[in-house]
């Protein structure tokens, strides 16, 4: 994820781009950087870090130009530095890109060109973009860029400009969003509507693989055929702070509903039908994998759930044992760490200051480290022997949403490969368990549509000084991220127990009208959860429980059933979780808390 503009225009293009920049950091943030088209010249200027970087790079050398491209990067290949950051050009120097989004095929293309005599500069899959642009370049710009398209798979909005046709800008989208601004006498492109908002209400909503062709004298819009596209301009109504919220109230809900594209752009390249797991910045082997006799998880706070889920899911699939502990007491209790142990680190910021020292630890002591983090070139990802990469995009909220399900992802995706390493499943089951992986976006979706429900409940429930989250299994591993959730965001003092503790202690505190939110979703240890459930109902609780579609039989001794689709009971905690945090986030809704800041905490934890 990360935020594109393009301007053309009288005015000055750098400024222009800057400003709307300014409105896209939301989108991405470890770099920035603008080509502008003066005089039949492109000059870049480009930087790692914040925007104000790249602000205070122009203001001492500023740019001439009223034509130009800027980018504001969320890195996911190379890591953040100047020579990765965008726009991207050719050898030399003819055409400029601007992209968002992944290549997935970039490594071949860029193999296919170097063979014809390209060279590339930087680490990102972008740079095929520019230099398949000038291999297709016959004296037609827009002709260049259909050409290189098809070419390029995977995910893209980008933009374009080239010295041969210095009064112009090609765009065009797939699969990552784009949009057109409409001035008077001035264009614009944007990832989104906000980067346009203080110039122009009148905009073009672009499709798939519709191309624009910006000139001085106006838009045109085009398809693959080149035949002209007719479309109805949109006129925002809407104010720039709701738009940079995609029309949402606050960030954290906004982050809930991305979470099927960032489980499937998660998946992207790695998780497809009839191929084996790709995970490039993973070189683990077979033998290496046959020297380890046990796995360490460590992370802390919400990562650390996700590690919970991982110790289920890696040893049920993978078959090696694993321990996980949160980092901060790992780190002081002298592990039994050494050259027969794979240490899994998990952050998402790859910052996490207890994270990161028992990743340093356990390099000392001879384990393979691999890191699981959010953000390409992170401390722990550039320390780590291994890195698995969520691509959520930047989480704006303090509290974790998107970036909790997408590590689950990762859990899934490395306790396959490890299986598929030891030889533990057959190739059949691993394709059930990907089929099963893939339509989990789709399934998020419909339980996130299922959201007034849970928003019913909170209402009911906002006030309530505890609540208790029961659960056995993974249903359990999610309780404790759930409840973590809701204390984070509500402030309500929370538990989460495994159902089978609940007569060891806890039950004692339940008394009529105590909340208990408990997940049905391990078939095997379906029905002793019902009967926890019917113990504490007896009590007086009031439950919420959530369910398989069509499980009504809990029905009866709860006060809200929650239904999500059926998956894999080894997959269920991406589909449970979801009502867990929407429960969380309109119990503060309705308390009228700070959502997106709860007090006191902070979004990385780069200090003991
Ligand atoms: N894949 C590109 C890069 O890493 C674009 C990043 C993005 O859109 O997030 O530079």
């Amino acid at each position: 994820m990360c935020g594109i503009v393009g301007f053309l225009g009288k005015r000055n293009a750098s400024e222009v781009l800057v400003e709307g920049l300014s409105k896209l950091e939301y989108r991405g943030y470890d770099s920035a950087g603008v080509a502008i088209l003066n005089h039949g010249d492109i000059n870049v200027k480009k930087c790692k870090g914040r925007l104000r970087n790249l602000e205070e790079k122009l203001n001492v050398e500023p740019l001439e130009g009223n034509l130009g491209i800027g980018h504001t990067r969320w890195a996911t290949h190379g890591e953040p530095s100047d020579v990765n950051s965008h726009p991207h050009c050719n050898g030399n120097e003819t055409v400029s890109v601007v992209h968002n989004g992944i290549i997935e095929n970039y490594l071949s293309i860029k193999e296919w060109l170097t063979s014809k005599g390209y060279e590339f500069l930087s680490d990102t899959d972008t740079e095929v973009i520019p230099n398949l642009v000038d291999y297709y370049y016959e004296g037609d710009l827009i002709d260049a860029v259909i050409k290189a398209t098809r070419k390029m798979e995977g995910s893209y909005a980008i933009g374009v400009i080239s010295e041969k046709e210095p009064d112009k800008i090609v765009a065009v989208r797939k699969d990552s969003p784009l949009i057109v601004g409409v001035g008077e006498d001035e264009y614009f492109i944007a990832s989104d509507i906000p980067a346009v908002l203080n110039h122009t209400r009148n905009v073009y909503l672009l499709e798939d693989k519709e191309f624009v062709i910006m000139t001085r004298q106006g838009i045109k819009l085009v398809n693959e055929e080149k035949e002209e596209i007719k479309k109805e301009i949109y006129k925002v109504t809407w104010n720039a702070d709701a738009a940079e919220k995609g029309g949402f109230e606050d960030f954290t809900i906004k982050e809930i509903h991305e979470q099927p594209k960032a489980v499937k752009d998660t998946m992207t390249s790695r998780i497809v039908e009839g191929e084996k797991i790709k995970l490039d910045k993973i070189s683990l082997t077979k033998e290496h994998l046959d020297n380890i006799d046990k796995v360490y998880i460590v992370a802390c706070g919400t990562a650390y759930h996700a590690g919970v889920v991982g110790k289920y899911v890696i040893e049920k699939l993978a078959g090696i044992p694993v321990e996980i502990d949160v980092a901060s007491e790992f780190r002081y209790r002298e592990p039994l760490m050494n050259d027969r142990t794979l240490l899994i680190v998990v952050s998402q910021s790859g910052e996490t200051a207890d994270t990161l020292a028992v990743l340093r630890d356990g390099k000392k002591k001879g384990c393979r480290v691999l890191a699981v983090t959010n953000v390409v070139g992170s401390s722990v990802s550039r320390e780590a022997h291994d890195v698995l990469y969520t691509w959520a995009g930047p989480e704006i909220a303090v509290a974790s949403t998107k970036a909790y399900v997408t590590q689950l992802i990762a859990m899934y995706t490395l306790a396959l490969h490890l299986a598929s390493l030891k030889e533990k499943l057959t190739v059949e089951d691993i394709e059930e368990i990907k089929k099963e992986m893939l339509e989990l976006p789709k399934k998020i979706e419909k339980v996130i549509e299922n959201k007034e429900e849970i928003q019913k409940f909170a209402s009911k429930h906002y006030m309530e000084r505890d609540m208790f989250f029961l659960g056995r299994g993974l249903d359990y591993a999610i309780a404790m991220e759930a409840s973590l959730k809701l204390k984070e965001l509500t402030y309500i003092h929370s538990e989460a127990y495994p159902g089978g503790e609940l007569k060891h202690g806890p039950i004692a505190l339940i008394e009529k009208g105590t909340v208990v939110i408990s997940s049905l979703t391990q078939t095997a240890l379906r029905d002793k959860m019902v009967s926890n459930i019917q113990e504490v109902a007896t009590r007086g609780a009031r439950v919420m429980a959530i369910a398989y579609e069509g499980d009504t039989e809990v029905e009866k001794s709860v006060e809200a059933v929650i239904y999500i689709p059926r998956t894999l009971d080894l997959l269920a905690p991406v589909l449970a979780i979801i009502p867990m945090q929407l429960l969380a986030y309109y119990t503060a809704v309705q308390k009228g808390l700070d959502v997106d800041k709860p007090r006191n905490l902070a979004k990385s934890v780069t200090v003991e």
